[in-house]
């Protein structure tokens, strides 16, 4: 927000703010957790892009980095998702974030 003093000069009357949560705890105080603050899931392995640094990028080639890792190609199993989903609600609070990534 832009402001104006006696003298006509502009100056600024809004705070600058770390775009990181300022409260945050050092985890070596706190452990162990009732509940975690982040929980990754992935419902998917199918990636539509190849970015260089990804095993994804190797999907295609029979000796490629992918091929080496066993994994399969498909979509989580949807007992399981609903398994996990049961579980997060059995923690003793909510978890700051859930992420769905690929
Ligand atoms: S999984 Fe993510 S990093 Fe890997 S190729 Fe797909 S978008 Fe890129």
């Amino acid at each position: 927000m832009r402001n104006f003093n006696v003298l006509g000069e502009v100056f600024m009357t809004g705070k600058i703010k770390p775009s990181y949560d300022t409260n945050r705890k050092r985890l070596a105080d706190i452990i162990p957790l009732s509940t975690p603050f982040t929980i990754f899931i992935e419902p998917t392995r199918y990636c539509n892009f190849k970015c260089f640094y990804c095993l994804h990028s190797t999907k295609d080639y029979k000796d490629g980095e992918w091929s080496k890792t066993g994994y399969e190609i498909k979509h989580m199993d949807e007992k399981l998702y609903d398994k996990i989903l049961e579980n997060i609600c059995k923690f003793p609070n909510k978890p700051k974030r859930i992420v769905f990534q690929d």
